[in-house]
């Protein structure tokens, strides 16, 4: 029997889960426990510890004796691949159990959670080889007495604060990057989505990674994640998030001039001109605002249309959203699942309520269901939106399309741009000049053409204007987590500077 074909059943006792501090488990026994529910179902699937800050300094110093005795620093590039390419295979081999938490955890279908969960694994693969890759520079051309050497060095303990809508692959987006580099890391997951982040810690220590090298505390963001951001101890944060709480640990790196990596929020275009192959830009549309239940940071959530093909363009969405299958995250046939928590179902419901009450055209307007009945929602489309309403400016995370019309391509990257992020955007046309025109005008970190949400290791990411700082994945992705150290060396006698 295939994965494909398996049948999901929900826990009947929720897995309880410690925090991983210096290579061991913290036992949840006697501790203060979160219980999460499965947003599809309602029923609890984990308990993991409510961590405190006597429990993060507790990691910190963990991970900084990791660093000092370099442990995993002093390794050779080789010998961390090695650790990431075992790391890969045990995350192949407990596929199905991270793909059924990441499910229950999330409301993601399990179909998505199983591809995310093997793409993860080659993501650790890449970096396996990028810890091979990492080298500095040299400088030949000082003159005959001097050299000049310039070195990488890990940057040294990382802080590394993910978010619940893609807890392992975001994971996997930033960790084995990091490791590679030879820095340890204290992670704090989202309290919502905390169970494959620990189970990594675990499959890590068991691919050979040395205690230490790897914690995490779970807990509530405004305890161990403010703690985190304000610790004198970590020399570099990255952060996956909301643009507010990004502005907040910007804020808190001032106290000892950390390093940041910031992805935050996007409310990205999809621009289709007239001459697109329609059929693909519909399919592509559908997939840029519903992939994820809405709930993702570089999925496209304006759409941006030329005017001559609105009525067309309008009528093939509406009819192919009709098909699309959104339920039962434990389905396999499922293409959208549940909304992480009452709470963003809140924020995506008062949204389309104000879509309506600015006087939004709609094109298609979802069902949303009650909590009772699991957190879900339908689809929704406002058209003829003007770039004033909530709907356009906001990130709603949820999935909620806005059309804006446009004439000309001057409009079109005017009303691309005219955002305050820069995370992402996707450009539907046939014509080669019109494709790499309206690429070189938007400011955005990744940019697809006649494809949406596209990845892989090998290309970095990460945002324009209030989307972020710092580059995650490719050689970038591990390059940023390194000082550079420039050393002169004087190869001749010294000129005396005292007689
Ligand atoms: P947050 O930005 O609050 O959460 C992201 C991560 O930051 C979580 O691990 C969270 O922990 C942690 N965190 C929360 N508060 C702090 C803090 N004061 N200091 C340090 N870390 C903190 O996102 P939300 O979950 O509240 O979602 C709100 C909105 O953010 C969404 O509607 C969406 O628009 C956007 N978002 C964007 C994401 C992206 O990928 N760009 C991802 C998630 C959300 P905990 O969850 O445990 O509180």
């Amino acid at each position: 029997m295939t994965n494909m074909t398996k049948t999901i059943t929900l826990p009947t006792v929720p897995r309880e889960f410690g925090l991983y501090i210096n290579g061991k488990w913290v036992a949840p026994q006697g501790r203060n426990l979160f219980e999460r529910r499965s947003p599809a179902h309602g029923v609890p699937v984990t308990r993991t510890i409510v961590g405190t800050e006597s429990d993060l300094n507790i990691a910190v110093a963990s991970a900084r004796t990791a660093f000092e005795d370099r442990r995993w620093a002093g390794l050779t590039g080789q010998q961390r691949a090695e650790v990431l390419l075992k790391a890969a295979s045990l995350i192949r081999e407990r596929a199905e159990e991270l793909a059924m938490l990441e499910t229950f955890e999330t409301g993601k279908p399990i179909s998505q959670s199983r591809g995310e969960v093997l793409a993860s694994a080659g993501i650790y693969d890449y970096a396996a080889g990028a810890a091979r890759m990492l080298h500095g520079d040299t400088f030949n051309n000082l003159g005959d007495e001097m050299l000049g050497l310039v070195t990488r060095e890990p940057i040294g303990v990382v802080g590394l604060i993910t978010p619940w809508n893609f807890p392992f692959f975001i994971l996997a987006e930033r960790l084995p990057f990091i490791l590679a580099s030879g820095c340890s890391v204290v992670a704090k997951p989202s309290d919502l989505t905390s169970a494959t982040t620990l189970i990594m810690a675990e499959i890590l220590t068991k691919a050979g990674l040395p205690d230490g090298v790897f914690n995490v505390v779970t807990g509530s963001g405004s305890t161990v994640g403010e703690a985190l951001s304000h610790h004198p101890d970590i020399d570099m944060l990255s952060f996956t998030g909301s643009t507010a709480i990004g502005k907040r640990v910007l804020a808190a790196s001032a106290g000892n001039f950390k390093k940041l990596s910031l992805e935050l929020g996007g409310k990205n275009p999809h621009l289709i001109f007239a001459d697109a192959h329609l059929e693909d830009a519909v399919d592509g549309v559908i997939f840029g605002f519903c992939f994820n239940a809405g709930q993702c940071c570089v999925g496209g959530s304006r759409l941006l249309v030329e005017k001559s093909i609105l009525p067309k363009f309008e009528q093939l969405l509406t009819q192919k959203l009709s098909r699309l299958r959104v339920g039962d995250p434990l389905n396999a046939q499922t293409q959208v699942g549940a909304i992480v928590n009452e709470k963003q179902h809140q924020i995506i419901h008062d949204y389309i309520e104000r879509g309506l009450k600015q006087k939004a055209r709609i094109v298609t307007q979802g069902t949303m269901s009650t909590s009772a009945e699991g957190l879900f929602v339908q689809p929704t489309v406002f058209s003829d939106v003007t770039s004033d309403m909530d709907i356009a400016t906001d990130e709603i995370f949820g999935p909620v399309l806005a059309i804006l019309p446009f004439e000309t391509m001057e409009d079109a990257i005017r009303i691309a741009n005219d955002t305050i992020y820069g995370l992402s955007a996707t450009i539907w046309t046939q014509n080669l000049s019109t494709a790499m025109r309206a690429v070189r005008s938007i400011r955005a970190g990744r940019v697809w053409v006649n494809t949406t949400i596209s990845g892989g290791p090998e290309m970095p990411s990460g945002g324009f204007k209030q989307s972020g700082i710092g580059r995650e994945t490719g050689l970038y992705g591990v390059e940023e987590y390194t000082e550079i150290k420039s050393t002169h060396i004087a190869l001749g006698p010294r000129t005396h500077w005292v007689s």
